[in-house]
């Protein structure tokens, strides 16, 4: 990126009403079939101008053509059973039925690689295209056949780097890995979470992130999060790890957040993925809040490595919130790009 402080989107963004129910998570489609098929590229193509009216640097697809954003990558591989349910506690918060390794895991063809070359196709704007990291995958799982959360994690970061290689030769820019659980499971993630993460982009030219965040804006999440207390410094304990690692890129929450700001001095060198947008909430940020975000993360991130961001996805949120809060974050980082531009008021 030459363009200093690009904007992108952490991962998805709300849907079409023809497409699917809005403001919900796995929403059911609302088309089959070919439709199917057409509407959530037409879907794709709405979401991209979206971004770019709303003058977002990194597009994404909006992860337009999933129901969600760890399950319908299982649903492309063999050896997990998704008539076989059990229920599990997710991320140590909340009951849920997943479906059953009974197997191999293994990746038997692409799973979003023609999605990717769909929308590398549309656009000459740098795209940045989320995948599940290892240990949110096993996360979301009952493990019959591994019996090792570890193992299947391993298993998980072979297949993931498949997928990685080839949209990487689809022509995406920046891949990023998204591992909600690394918030959760601390001494899992520097025993072999974030290894798994290397694992996942061996061989990789195109830049690479992992997206750490306290979760979408559902009920489960909001619970959650009113008994982290007032400082929440979940990651302290990963961040040493991730500085070390070979990720190039990480997101993480800040917007409105008790994340004290100056734990991503841990991450110094890398790139950082500033989440200056609430999606928690339905009031839309003014770009003076967002730049007073950023201006606070300038303290602890060079300024050609910090990439303001949304603090999770939007894809609960309604559309009109959504592009209001893509505006608001063009737009404040706008006014910090002017302040940087200008030397007196770099401080
Ligand atoms: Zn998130």
């Amino acid at each position: 990126m030459t363009r200093l402080l690009p904007t992108s989107t952490a991962g998805s963004l709300p849907k079409p009403s023809w497409l699917a129910e809005p403001e919900k998570l796995w929403s059911p489609w609302k088309l089959e079939g070919e439709a199917l098929v057409e509407g959530k590229q037409d879907a794709l193509r709405v979401t991209l101008s979206e971004q770019q009216r709303a003058g977002i640097d990194i597009v994404s697809d909006g992860e337009q053509t999933r129901q969600h954003f760890v399950t319908t990558f299982i649903e492309y591989l063999t050896g997990v059973d998704f008539e076989k349910r059990e229920t599990v506690k997710i991320r140590d918060r909340y009951d849920a039925s997943v479906p059953t390794v009974v197997g191999p895991v293994s990746r038997d063809k692409p799973v979003f690689v023609e999605d990717a070359k769909f929308l590398r196709a549309q656009t000459d704007s740098p795209i940045k295209w989320a995948l599940p990291g290892p240990m949110t995958m096993i996360d979301t799982l009952y493990d019959a056949h591994y019996r090792s959360r570890e193992k299947l994690a391993w298993e998980f970061a072979t297949i993931l780097n498949q997928e990685a290689r080839e949209l990487e030769a689809a022509g995406v820019d920046i891949i990023q890995f998204d591992e909600p659980a690394f918030n959760v499971f601390f001494d899992e993630v520097n025993d072999w979470g974030v290894a798994t993460l290397e694992r996942a982009i061996e061989g990789l030219n195109c830049e690479t992130a992992v997206h750490i965040c306290y979760g979408y804006g559902i009920k489960a999440n909001t619970d959650w999060k009113k008994t982290l207390g007032s400082e929440w410094r979940q990651y302290e304990r990963t961040f040493p790890r991730l500085q070390a690692s070979n990720i190039d890129l990480v997101s993480l929450e800040c917007h409105n957040s008790h994340v004290p700001i100056d734990l991503i001095e841990l991450l110094r060198g890398k790139k950082v993925m500033v989440g200056a947008i609430d999606v928690a909430s339905n009031t839309i940020e003014t770009p003076e809040e967002v730049a007073d975000t950023l201006r606070k993360a300038l303290r602890f991130v060079d300024a050609d490595k910090l990439y303001p961001c949304t603090n999770c996805g939007m894809a609960p949120l309604s559309r009109a919130v959504a592009r209001g809060k893509l505006n608001a974050l063009s737009a404040g980082a706008e006014i910090i790009r002017r302040e940087l531009s200008t030397p007196l008021a770099a401080e």
